[in-house]
């Protein structure tokens, strides 16, 4: 670059200064859109998709590359997409399982609000009926994929906020037998707990920005699947461009190296702290798989083969309402009161103003969320501080 125009200098120097004998560490930030070839024959084959390499951002990045390729490894898949957003992913997979103009989807009744509303509002007016039931009734099922013949069934493994479990082993089987195809959402239970492509699942989708990310500091999704499935949603993401950005996918990478860790604490903090909720006398009734009076217990001893139950719980505050579930939350000085899930942190939630908000209350009443119920996602904070902080919040409640 020496003796050339400032103009020319400022555009080009310091780039592109190969290192031929070291590599870093970590997988460097790339923000490079473009990709330079010394051979335009390798380029070509790249375009042909003859050979895997790098064109254009919205087509590949390597750092999000990696983070792809570290998510496939985890869930036991060929291959995996990242996306901008959970939402954005939970998108794809719908779009490319099949769901367009005068095809049906099955879903949970109980599914994340806002995939709810990306059925029940935008796909509708696509022409994509969704029927949704209760997943956990097996025969309702079987009698909906024999009537409606959808294209696919899409369904979370635990739900939200009231942790009921699907029979995941059960349900795929099922939706094969009726040719359609699965889509797992696994946010709550992550690949520590349960990997869906082993129990039969096509799709397994994430929202990357709960306990796989971890740190409440990057949005992000993935789906995950055989080759030919992610080739298709590849595709799509060339077309609709929700791509996840390399300074995410770099986020997201790091926080994936401390996940099974995190995990393993999140567990084993939620199943102290939902057993100690139990022996309250100013708590209701509590929700955690881990717990012998969960309904579900063993089915979710079956699915997670004792490696824990998850980070997330539900509780309802005896006598409950807005007012004193408000008071509990302004009471709280450790569990911080967020509206989201799977971090470090310990959060509290409260549905009936926030997630289900816009439902009646009888329909509310319906859902079983009741005026005091409570979601708490239980960090990795010390199982004692925890339980420290709820009981003095609800010694401010009584
Ligand atoms: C958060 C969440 C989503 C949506 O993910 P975003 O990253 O917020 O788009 C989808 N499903 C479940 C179960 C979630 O918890």
């Amino acid at each position: 670059m020496k003796g050339r125009s400032i103009f020319t200098q400022a555009v080009h120097a310091g780039e592109r200064m190969a290192h031929p004998d070291c590599t870093p560490v970590v997988t460097p930030i790339y923000h490079s859109i473009g990709y330079l070839y010394k051979d335009m024959r390798n380029l070509d084959m790249v375009l042909a998709g003859e050979k895997e390499g790098y064109v254009y951002a919205r087509y590949g990045n390597p750092t999000t590359r990696a983070w792809e390729v570290a998510m496939a490894m985890l869930e036991g898949a060929d291959d995996a997409v990242a996306f901008a957003s959970g939402m954005a992913a939970i998108h794809a997979a719908c779009l490319v399982a099949g769901a367009r103009a005068g095809a049906t989807l099955v879903a949970a009744q109980d599914l994340y609000g806002a995939t709810y509303n990306l059925l029940a509002r935008f796909l509708s007016t696509l022409g994509v009926r969704t029927h949704f039931l209760d997943v956990t009734n097996l025969a309702a099922v079987d009698e909906a994929l024999e009537e409606l013949r959808p294209a696919a069934l899409l369904c979370e493994v635990i739900s939200n906020p009231l942790l009921k479990l699907v029979d995941l082993p059960a349900l795929c089987e099922l939706s094969h037998q009726h040719g359609a195809q699965v889509i797992a959402d696994s946010t709550f239970t992550t690949p520590y707990l349960l990997r869906p492509l082993e129990h039969g699942a096509d799709y397994v989708v994430h929202s990357a920005t709960k306990y796989l990310a971890g740190h409440d500091d990057v949005l992000g999704g993935v789906v995950v699947g055989s080759r030919d499935r992610m080739k298709g949603v590849r595709e799509l993401l060339k077309a609709i461009g929700s791509n996840l950005g390399p300074n995410e996918a770099y986020l997201a990478l790091r926080g994936l190296k401390t996940f099974p860790l995190r995990m393993r604490q999140h567990c084993s903090n939620a199943a102290q702290v939902a057993a100690w909720l139990e022996t309250q006398p100013g708590i209701e009734r509590v929700y955690y798989p881990g717990l012998r009076s969960h309904p579900q217990h063993e089915l979710a001893q079956r699915l997670f083969s004792d490696k824990g139950y998850g980070g997330m719980a539900a509780f309802e505050i005896r006598g409950g309402n807005q007012e004193k579930v408000f008071c509990f939350f302004e009471a709280l000085r450790l569990v911080l009161s967020a509206t989201t899930l799977g971090d470090v942190y310990s959060l509290v939630l409260y549905p009936a103003h926030s997630s289900h908000r816009s439902m009646t209350p009888a329909e509310r009443e319906q859902a079983h969320i009741g005026p005091g119920l409570v979601r708490l996602s239980v960090g990795i904070e010390d199982a004692q501080d925890i339980i420290a902080d709820l009981e003095q919040a609800l010694q401010v409640v009584k």
